[in-house]
């Protein structure tokens, strides 16, 4: 059977990634700022017998790209050949969104125009059939938001492909008219009728205030931090008493099953235990941070840190994207570095992917707020472990700031560049929808992620701390070499050999430490999560040492995926490699001034 191949394509933040989901029924990232769909998506559906490949593209403004991402839009569009093109523009300026379509409309057929957002302009009049009859496609109205129009695009896609529309080919505009601006300007004349005027955003004189700007950001973060705190307390003391439960009746079915000690040792110490540290310390920050974050990100924030922040960017030698390549970093380092395609100068977009893995991902959440909270009161939902937080994160930024200065000055020598970022309407984000994103998709699919390295490295780890080498076991012989080093740091071996080990994912970095305390060298029980702090008291640790610990989990090497990602993106052994030495030798040297 035949299978059509069509592509979306529009400027930035007009709703492309929206309805290629609703097309396909696929769940790709969605949210409201400029740049966050940077690598093209492909999905599959179908019309009755008919079967479609559909190809989700990087925002353009027009065909003249000038980064990494428009690149990808433009070639694609250009040489491949499709079946239809659907072109997706913003009701809401449709001058400005028309420039890339009629630039489209010069070079390709079988063009679909599809007038998005049609929910938050009722106030604009379209006069469709005008404008239908000057641009000679068809043109469809949605709202992607409210799944309204989607059929009759679907039916529009349909009749483009079957050859429906073999008029459409070029514009019946005068000839003398050269400049596609001018000619978005007579389209617009013709066919929009504004009732009324929009809404001026009174928001903006606030969220973007030169003096309430960062102070309002700060307490953001807080918030947002406090209410994950406070949430993932609950939820990680359920999950502990179910996996405490499962314990014992794996316990029991070993012993029914007259297993060997080996196997219980290897499968419930080493594996078991693993797997219930990573899922109950981890997935109840992240069930509750994704969410709470991408309300922000749907709301329209975004963006308008990253204009808040620019200014500050600019005086440390790099690019005010950065802040929204940073504020991916916190889901994830990996996607954080992908994300650096938005950035067009190529010394800036280094700096950007080489300074990403100092705010910290997920991953490295939940392990903060134990070293936070251990520095307050010992509890876990305190506002002060909050603050504390807050302020790690600051740091983060500052580091990552210091960094990037240093780079810019160094290595990466050259002056800033110039950006336009859009600063887009705020929207109310929709909640059902955001929920089943972030739980399905993102905290679910980094979980796997994580369980799949936990099961091996559970093993793994366990073996080490069980088979001998010598005299002593290959984990106590890992410890014993790194010890010195731990000490001049303020850490200690066992610190160092977790770090090194929680390398395919930094979520066992901390139930390592505990492991490596343990006298059997088996992982703690779940069930004393609480007594944590005794633990780590017993072994040792003094507030330096707390604080050192926070300072290396900021500052270390990334993650294996991480610097797959890295070298993946420079395509380069070298820069992969300075991504790696570089938080190390700043971590150390930062633990030993401290
Ligand atoms: P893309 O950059 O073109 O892929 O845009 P997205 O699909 O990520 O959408 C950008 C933002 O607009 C998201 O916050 C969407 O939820 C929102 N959005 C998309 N389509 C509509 C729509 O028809 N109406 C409204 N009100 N919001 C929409």
């Amino acid at each position: 059977m035949q299978q059509f191949k069509i592509a979306l394509i529009g400027n930035p933040n007009v709703g492309k990634s929206t309805i290629f989901n609703l097309l396909t029924n696929l769940r790709q990232h969605t949210g409201n700022w400029t740049g966050k769909t940077v690598i093209s998506k492909r999905g599959k559906f179908k019309i009755g017998k008919y079967n479609f490949e559909v190809t989700d593209l990087p925002g353009t403004y027009s065909l003249k790209p000038k980064s990494k991402d428009e690149i990808v839009a433009c070639n694609y569009i250009l040489e491949e050949n499709l079946d239809a093109i659907v072109i997706i523009l913003d009701k809401n300026c449709i001058a400005r969104n028309l420039l890339l379509a009629l630039q489209i409309m010069r070079h390709k057929k079988n063009i679909i125009l599809c007038l998005n957002f049609a929910d938050e302009t009722k106030n604009i009049f379209v006069d469709k059939n005008k404008l239908k009859k000057i641009l000679n496609v068809p043109i469809v109205e949605t709202s992607a938001k409210n799944n309204s129009g989607l059929n009759i695009l679907r039916y529009e896609i349909l009749k483009t492909c079957l050859g429906d529309y073999t008029s459409n080919k070029k514009l019946k505009l005068p000839p003398q008219t050269e400049k596609l601006s001018e000619i978005a300007d007579i389209i617009e004349n013709l066919t929009v009728k504004r009732k009324f005027k929009r809404k001026p955003k009174n928001l903006d004189c606030i969220i973007t205030h030169k003096f309430f700007a960062l102070p309002l950001m700060f307490s953001l973060l807080m918030v947002v931090f406090w209410i994950t705190i406070f949430g993932a307390n609950y939820f990680s003391d359920f999950l502990i008493k179910i996996f405490s439960y499962g314990e014992i009746f794996l316990r029991q079915l070993f012993v029914f099953f007259n297993a060997s000690k080996f196997l219980n040792g290897m499968l419930i110490d080493g594996m078991y235990r693993t797997l219930a540290w990573v899922v109950a310390v981890m997935l109840p920050p992240m069930a509750i941070f994704f969410p709470l974050f991408t309300i922000l990100e749907d709301f329209g924030l975004l963006p308008r840190i990253a204009f808040n922040l620019d200014g500050m960017f600019k005086k440390f030698g790099t690019h005010g994207k950065q802040s929204l390549t940073m504020c991916m970093g916190f889901g994830c380092n990996a996607a954080g570095i992908i994300s650096c395609r938005i950035i067009d100068s190529k010394r800036e977009k280094l700096i950007a992917i080489l300074t990403n893995n100092f705010v910290p991902c997920n991953g490295r959440f939940p392990g903060l707020i134990i070293l936070a909270s251990m520095l307050v009161s010992g509890k876990f939902i305190s506002l002060k472990t909050a603050l504390i937080i807050s302020m790690i994160i600051i740091f983060s930024i500052i580091l990552t700031l210091i960094v990037s200065k240093i780079l810019s000055q160094t290595i990466l020598k050259g002056a800033p560049s110039f950006f336009i970022l859009e600063l887009p309407p705020y929207r109310k984000p929709k909640f059902s929808q955001i929920l089943i994103r972030t739980l399905f998709d993102k905290t679910f699919f980094v979980l796997l992620r994580a369980i799949a390295v936990a099961i091996p490295a559970g093993i793994f780890i366990w073996l080490s701390a069980n088979l001998k080498l010598g005299s002593l076991t290959i984990m106590q012989n890992l410890i014993n070499f790194l010890e010195p080093l731990g000490k001049i740091m303020h850490l200690d071996g066992t610190i160092l050999s977790a770090f090194l080990l929680g390398m395919p994912a930094n979520e066992i970095v901390f139930p390592l430490i505990i492991m490596g305390y343990e006298k059997n060298c088996a992982l703690t029980p779940i069930e004393n999560f609480s007594n944590i702090k005794e633990i780590l008291i017993s072994n040792g640790w003094q507030l330096r040492t707390i604080i050192s610990t926070i300072i290396f989990y900021l500052s270390h090497f990334p993650c294996t995926t991480t610097l797959l990602t890295i070298k993946k993106e420079t395509g380069s052994f070298k820069w992969t490699a300075i991504a790696f030495i570089l938080p190390v030798l700043l971590g150390f040297l930062l633990c030993i001034l401290f």
